[in-house]
């Protein structure tokens, strides 16, 4: 898949509507679609890289930002204290579809260990 083809890189360009919740000068947080928790949001880099190994290696400073914002997604629902889940999927074998990193914050329900 191509930048141009990215389905995140045209949430960010506004291309493609989302339910957007936060937005950082670097990163944007917006409801997922098919939510699998209360509180499930998807916090990712305007920029386009591919995984979060990825964007460790090239910037990880963006990577460390979209764990702050992960909590204050946390905060701003109320899940925080109660606990929630950050989740980067990588690679298709672990259920990746969209390669645009994106941490997915998952709270607001019992969230069990290990993860079926
Ligand atoms: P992945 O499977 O790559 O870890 O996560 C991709 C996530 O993006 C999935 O949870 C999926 O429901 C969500 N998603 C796919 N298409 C859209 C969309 O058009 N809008 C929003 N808000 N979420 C999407
Ligand atoms: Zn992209």
């Amino acid at each position: 898949m191509t930048e141009q083809d990215c389905l995140f890189c045209k949430i960010v360009s506004g291309e493609v509507p989302a339910d957007v919740m936060r937005e950082s000068d670097r990163t944007i947080a917006f409801r997922d679609i098919n939510p699998q928790a209360p509180t499930h949001v998807l916090v990712i880099p305007r920029e386009h890289h591919p995984t979060a190994a990825a964007l460790a290696s090239s910037d990880g400073d963006l990577l460390a930002e979209l764990i702050r914002e992960a909590h204050r997604v946390a905060v701003a629902d109320g899940v925080d204290e109660t606990g929630y889940r950050v989740v980067f999927n990588t690679g298709s074998g672990a259920g990746q579809t969209v390669f645009h990193v994106h941490a997915h914050v998952l709270g607001g329900r019992g969230l069990g260990w290990p993860p079926g």
